[in-house]
Order: structure tokens, then sequence, then C-alpha cells
């Protein structure tokens, strides 16, 4: 048998020179290995023979096969318009068939009167049904007809221009598999995995994958690579959690301590809702473990992620260490400054702020009083993990809206505590979907605060046109009569686009004209933070009525008497920011609006993302519906996590039943063989380092 990873393509028959290099930039097919590791797509069923007569709704946008023959083929248009259309009759009906690339060879190919398999897609055209670039082949008496399911392969638009077909394709790699012993190839996966999760083996899967005998194996065939790719990506990363013993050493932390028990009896003033009590209980678990706690904590906009971290960081510091909480911007840090300050006042805590911007002297003296202990805990940007700003005894490090930090970063911190790394808690209030996390965020445990506050309403949330903005002034009038106060929100999405300053400044100016017996005041991230807190202010004081704003009061803004927020160009935001910014309102107000203006045009993703917002209020089911929209490799978090992300079967917004059985089954495998030295283990290993040694190895970034 050839080596597939060092059998070239070209020599195939059906490729040649051209196509190899064809196959090499289009698809990256260079070797019979490759070759065979292209799925197809999807499959078309060349089992049945339909009659034209049968066409209607159901067979409508399916690939279907007629047999019959050209009743005439002529050339329309002209220059590049120019295409070859032909009628194709079966004796039932007739059928337009039409064609827009290769015209003219095409023309010169087929004939009428003569009978051919057409195979394609109908489409209503006009009043009547329509193929376009159907695939013909010729019936030829006594030789067999393609049968059964065929792979559809992607191609791309250089390899349809020169004629470069899936069926071409198919023909390929039939040839090659005709030449290679595919069903003996060795297994990749370990024997038991196999067996407990009845995955077809490779061989068979390869073949189904390509030329599968029924919808079912091929089925089966793709659930077996999913559950492969997924299984060494799951490897990868339960292996580096369990790999690193610095990290499974963690401070042992057995009180619930003074601090804490003050905080719960004398300053909290309101009880704590189900989920925050249980995901308090699962950190404190964590941190008495023994272990080092590395933790995700997610939780919808305004669930009280901050009490919750302040909680687990009073249980660090009565233990006898310091907490740190970092956030990714300075206004962001400045604001839980400002929420903890008073909490911890009141029992005696001593906390900080550091930022970029602290001064020299302010500087220095927190470095000291870090070192000496005084201080308990340091708030702050970036400018905690510099290798300057050292501890006396760090026990917790909480980070604030993690999808802005890296994973290397976040290493940095471990680094802060000389014998054990300390416990580290990571808040999100972009809710992740569950498969994603287990993936991207896989090294972390996983707590989910899935209950809001009482007093937090669902926020209406509707569409309207930009023709209808009278319409949605009267009624933020109207609520502002009623006592309430509104938010219209510019997005400013790259700071230098001219066109959306203009936006953001004549919106300012009709808002003021069109409520003259209103204070608006007006914040953006040009302002000088003075101005930015003395505009802000006279918002939450309820000096003014109305807030005109960017993005900046996307996290951390919390006017209860705030009922209405008007999203402007909401087409230009996505999905994970349109809720953060819905999140402001719907805090006190008996009833809260949002309404997202937005061009009449849209496409039909935008419609449906807006759609979601106007469907839902649940966070989680936003997360969802935005992965499934973008794609896991464009979700914030994903590109700055460090993770290489390229599945190439799997699907993480549509598998996550796979994604569960293959962390099962690599925790299972790990458990049973930590260092991978079995004879299996060591297979495993290898095939970890083929495939991940190109990719960042993101587990050995620390
Ligand atoms: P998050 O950080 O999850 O967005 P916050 O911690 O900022 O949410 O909480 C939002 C608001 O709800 C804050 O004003 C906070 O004081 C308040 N809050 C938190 N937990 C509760 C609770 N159990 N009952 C009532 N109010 C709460
Ligand atoms: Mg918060």
């Amino acid at each position: 048998m050839p080596d597939l990873k060092h059998t070239s393509v070209m020599y195939l028959k059906g490729v040649g020179p051209a196509r190899a290099k064809l196959l090499q930039s289009e698809l990256g097919i260079t070797t019979y290995h490759d070759l065979l590791y292209n799925f197809p797509f999807r499959y078309i069923d060349r089992s049945v023979i339909h009659h034209v007569n049968e066409i209607g709704p159901q067979l409508e946008g399916v690939d279907v096969q007629f047999r019959g023959r050209f009743v005439t083929l002529t050339l329309a248009g002209e220059g590049r318009r120019i295409r070859l259309q032909g009628l194709f009759s079966d004796g039932t009906g007739t059928l337009e068939v039409v064609w827009f690339r290769n015209v003219h060879r095409l023309k010169d190919f087929y004939q009428t009167g003569v009978e051919y398999l057409l195979f394609g897609r109908p489409t209503v055209f006009g009043n009547h049904y329509n193929i376009v670039h159907p695939e013909v082949d010729k019936v030829v008496p006594g030789a067999s007809q393609p049968q059964g399911l065929l792979g559809v392969y992607s191609l791309t638009e250089k390899m349809r221009k020169r004629n470069f077909t899936s069926r071409a394709l198919q023909k390929i790699v039939a040839t090659m598999m005709a030449s290679v012993a595919v069903r003996s190839l060795p297994e990749t996966l370990p024997a038991e995995v196999m067996a407990r999760y009845k995955l077809m083996p490779l061989g068979e899967a390869l073949v189904s994958m390509h030329t599968p005998a029924t919808l079912a194996d091929a089925q089966r065939a793709q659930l077996r690579f999913k559950f492969e790719e997924l299984f060494f990506l799951q490897l990868n990363i339960i292996r580096y959690i369990k790999g690193d013993s610095r990290r499974l050493k963690g401070l042992p932390m057995p009180h619930v301590g003074e601090w804490f028990n003050r905080f719960y009896k004398e300053v909290l003033r309101f009880p704590l809702t189900g989920a925050q009590k249980r995901v308090i209980k699962e950190m404190r678990e964590d941190m008495r473990s023994g272990r080092q706690m590395n933790r995700l904590l997610q939780g919808d906009v305004g669930s009280g992620k901050t009490i919750v971290a302040f909680m687990t960081m009073l249980i660090a510091i009565g233990n006898g260490y310091q907490a740190c909480l970092m956030a990714p911007t300075e206004i962001l840090a400045s604001q839980h400054l400002e929420t903890l300050q008073s909490l911890a006042d009141s029992i005696g805590v001593r906390v900080a702020l550091l930022t970029g911007s602290t001064r020299k002297r302010r500087r220095d003296e927190i470095h000291r009083q870090l070192l000496s202990g005084e201080l308990n805990i340091l708030i702050g940007t970036h400018a905690l993990i510099e290798d300057t700003v050292q501890f006396r005894n760090l026990g917790l490090a909480v980070i604030d809206e993690q999808h802005r930090f890296g994973v290397a970063q976040r290493a940095r911190l471990w680094k802060k505590n000389d014998h054990a790394a300390p416990h580290v808690l990571v808040m999100t209030a972009t809710p992740i979907p569950r498969t994603l996390a287990m993936t991207v965020y896989g090294d972390l445990d996983v707590s989910v605060v899935d209950e809001l506050p009482p007093g937090r309403k669902p926020v209406s949330t509707v569409i309207r046109y930009q023709n209808q903005h009278n319409e949605v002034y009267r009624f933020v009038g109207k609520q502002i009569a009623e006592g309430r106060q509104a938010y219209f929100v510019y997005p400013l999405i790259e700071e230098n686009e001219k066109f959306e300053w203009r936006a953001l400044e004549e919106g300012y100016d009709i808002i003021r004209e069109t409520f003259p017996q209103y204070r608006v005041a007006y914040v953006h991230g040009r302002l000088k933070p003075e101005e930015k807190d003395y505009q802000m202010g006279l918002f939450a004081s309820g000096q003014a009525q109305i807030l005109v704003a960017t993005t900046v009061i996307e996290v951390g803004v919390n006017v209860p008497n705030a009922s209405v927020m008007v999203i402007e160009n909401a087409e230009r935001f996505g999905l994970s920011q349109l809720h953060q910014l819905r999140g402001r309102v719907g805090r006190g107000a008996d009833k809260s609006y949002c309404v997202l203006m937005t061009k009449y045009e849209l496409s039909s993703d935008t419609r449906h993302r807006l759609k979601v917002m106007t469907d839902t209020n649940d966070g989680f089911v936003v997360a969802e519906e935005d992965m499934k929209l973008r794609g896991p490799g464009d979700m914030e978090g994903t590109q700055q996590s460090g993770v290489a992300f390229n599945l190439k079967v799997a699907n993480l917004a549509r598998d996550g039943q796979v994604v569960q059985m293959a962390r099962d089954a690599a925790t299972d495998f790990l458990a049973h063989d930590p260092d991978l030295s079995s004879p299996e283990g060591q297979r495993m290993d290898a095939r970890l380092h083929e495939i991940f040694n190109k990719q960042v190895d993101w587990g050995r970034i620390s």
C-alpha cells in the first residue's frame, strides 16, 4: 500500500499537473491522505429516478435525478451574460435547464435527442421549474449508472471556472480508494473508547464518508470523525490540567473566616439568590479542597456576580491571604472600586486601585502596602500582572470580563505566589455556550448564576425603522413624562470612523431639539475622565433625563430608574453586545423597553440576529444563537483565548452532545493513564503531537 502521507495526488488518473496545482492552492490537498480526509459536506441520492411531473413543493430545493432528453439546447444573451439554455423532457413533462459557465464547451458536448441522466435541484423560476448547472451523465446501454449516495465536495469559484466539478472530485477519490486498502488502515482511537461509544472503525468510516451505502452510514461516519476531532482536543486540554502538578496543589483555605461571616450577617442588604448561594458553595468547596481553584463564573448581566466574587475574596482574606480583582479597562476597574469600597469599608477590609494612570507616589505606596500585607484587596487593570507588583501572599485572583484576557495573561497571575498558584476565578458577563466553554475554557470548572435578583423584569424589545423616529421619540417622551429616564445609544465601533461620529453628533443635536424641556447628558470614549464622570453623574442622579452615549455604557452603569433604551443603527452591533446594552434597563422600573432602530433593508442574517433579541431575554439563548450565526471561531473570546480554533468536522454550535461525549471519554482515558504511558497512551500521545504541533500549544504557554 502506498504511504498515504507521502504519495502525491498528481499521478492519479484524472488529476495531472494543472489540477494538482488547483487542489493544492484551493483545498490544500497534496497527498492521498489529504484527499482521503477532504470530506463531502453533503450527499446526493442517485438511487431514485424521479419524473418531471412529480416536481412540486416536496421536491423543491432537494437534489433529484431525472432521465430524459434535451428537446432544445440554445445559447442566449451576449458577452458576459451569455448562457446555455436547454429544455429537458422525460415524457411526463418539461423542465428548463441553464448553465452560466463553460457554455460554449457544454453546447458542443451535450446533444439533443440523446438520453441523459440529469441531476440537480429544481427551483421555481417565474411560473416553471428550472435547474441551474445540473450534472449530466449520458445513459450508456448496458453500463452501470452512478448509484446510491454520492458525496458533494466544497469547491472554490476558481475550481468551478476551470470546470473542476464535485463530480470530477468524486471520480478522483474513487480512483484513489481503489488503489489503497482504506479498510485496513490502523485505528487511531483507543479500542476501549471505540467499543464503549460504538464508533465506526476508521477504515469503514473513511469509505462511508465518501461513498456511504446509506445516509445512516454517512451519519455514523461523521459522528466518528467529529468525536475523534473533539476527543483529541479534549485530551490535550485535560492532559494539560492534570499534567501541571503545580496547578494541582492549591492554597489551603479551610475556614469561611470572620470577614465573610460579618459581611453576610451585618452588611449584606439583600438575601442572596439561590443561584448565588449555590455558586459560593461551589467555590468554597474548591478553596478548601487543597487543589487550586480554576473556575469560570458565568451569569447574565445583573445576575449579581460581583457580590459573589467579593464574598469569595472575603474567604481568601479570612484565611490570611490577599486577593486581587482584574478588569479589562480603567473605567471598569474604577467602577469595581466604587462598588466594593463601601462594602469593604464597612467591615474594615482595605482596598486599593491600581491602573496605568495611577501616579508614581501612590503606586509606590501601594507596592509597599501589598508587600507588608496592609492591603487586603487590589483592584486594577493589566497593570496588576506587571512583575513589579508583588503581593505578600496572594491567595485569590478574580478576573472580570475574561474574554479580553488571554490564557497567557491568566498564567502570569499564577506566578504571583511562590509556593503555590493562587486560586483563580474568572467572571464573564457574556454568557458562553456550554460547548464553547468546555473547549475554549476547557481547563476551567464552570459555575453559573442562572437566576436574576428579584425585581428584574424582562425588557420588551422591538424593532423600528429609521422612518419611525418620530413615533419612537413620542414614546420616549411619554416615559420621561412618567418620571423615567432614557438611553440613546450609538455605535462607535471603529473609534475613528467619521461617519459614526457624525451620526452620534447629529443624533445628540436632534434629541436636544426634540426634548428642549429636558436635560440631555452625553458620554463617549473621547471625553476626559472627569467630564465623563460628570456627565454620567448627571444621568445617575436624575438631573439629566436622557443619556446619549456610545457603548461605553455597555458595562457597569446602573440607573434603575431608566426604563427605555433606544439603540441606533442596531444592525451594526453584534448580538452579545446588544444583549449587554439591553441589560442596562429593566433594573427597577415596572416595565422597560429596548428599541432597536435599523435601516429597512437588512440581510437575512441581520434580521435573524435582531429577531433573537426581540424573542428572548435569556443571555444564554442569545449566546447560543450568536454562536450559530457567527460560528465559534468568531465569538468573542475564542480568538484571544490562544486556542488554535480550526475544527474541521465538528461544529460546537450543533454538536454539543458529541463535545460532552468526547470530554467524558478523554477524562476517563486520562484517569486510567495520566501520563499516556501505556501502549495505547503512547499512541495517543504521538497523535496529539501530530495534531497540535503546528498549532499554538496553549497548554504550554505558562
Ligand atoms: P453582574 O456583575 O452579574 O452584572 P452585579 O453584581 O453588578 O451583577 O449586580 C447587579 C445589581 O444587583 C447590583 O446593584 C447588586 O447590588 C444587585 N444585587 C446583586 N445580588 C442581589 C440580590 N441577591 N438581591 C438583590 N439585589 C442584588
Ligand atoms: Mg458586573
